[in-house]
């Protein structure tokens, strides 16, 4: 995965790029706005764009708007300033994450991870009918959830969260990545009512096994009957 750094601090670029590099990225560091807007529509395109906002030439709110007039690659916003405003305003001009420095490294790869994940699979249209293990049908385009022919009845968080489930079956999606994006909620959130969505899914669906707990990190749906559900490292 190409990671663009933008950032004018070679205090913090060099560590950082180091890092990502053993994560098995391949980075390209540029320290201005202007590099950067150049560096984005060059080759090879990045697949994420990690933009520091304090920039000696353009700022990093320019970058990004024009960075998003000609590409969707994920931009990850990494600024000093913590207050509300700037995190709009980032959010606002069309990044998809935001970090306030210092932040840890985990952490970051962590947000990468996600984003890159999220636009991946806004990008592919995913397939209207997704069958369960278990004997259900889901049909996204319908919004139903079905079982022999039967309608079993969901609201809609719990409709959208099975289907976001569904998405990946087997995989584990995070408490954090399903808030979000069933939600919409904030990455530090409470958690609460995504435990009592869960506990109602499985309640209606009459098949408690089918939405398996991953403790302390998620949710997955099991895969077929009777085979492991594969990990997700
Ligand atoms: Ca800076």
């Amino acid at each position: 995965m190409h990671v663009l750094l933008v950032e004018d601090d070679d205090a913090i670029a060099a560590p950082l790029a180091k890092g990502l590099e053993r994560q098995n990225f391949t980075v390209h560091r540029e320290a201005t706005g202007l590099g950067a807007v150049a560096a984005a529509a060059g080759t090879p395109s990045p697949n994420i764009v990690l933009l520091d906002l304090g920039l000696p030439d353009i700022d990093g709110y320019e970058v990004c708007r024009r960075i998003r007039a000609s590409s969707a690659v994920p931009i990850i916003v990494i600024t000093a300033r913590g207050e509300e405003i700037d995190r709009v305003l980032g959010l606002e001009l069309g990044a998809d994450d935001y970090m306030v420095k210092p932040f840890g490294f985990r952490e970051l790869v962590a947000r990468i991870h996600a984003v890159t994940r999220r636009v991946g699979a806004q990008e592919e249209p995913e397939e209207p009918i997704v069958q369960l293990s278990g004997g259900f049908t889901l049909d996204r385009r319908t919004r139903r959830l079905t079982h022999d022919d039967t309608e079993i009845v969901l609201t809609r968080k719990e409709f959208d969260l099975l289907a976001l489930l569904a998405t990946d079956q087997g995989a584990t999606h995070t408490r954090e990545e399903i808030l979000e994006q069933v939600w919409d909620s904030n990455w530090y959130g409470p958690t609460k009512t995504l435990d009592v969505h869960i506990a109602s899914l499985r309640k209606k669906v009459g098949d408690p096994g089918l939405i398996e707990t991953v403790r302390g990190v998620g949710f997955r749906l099991r895969t077929t009957d009777g085979s492991s559900p594969r990990s997700d490292s």
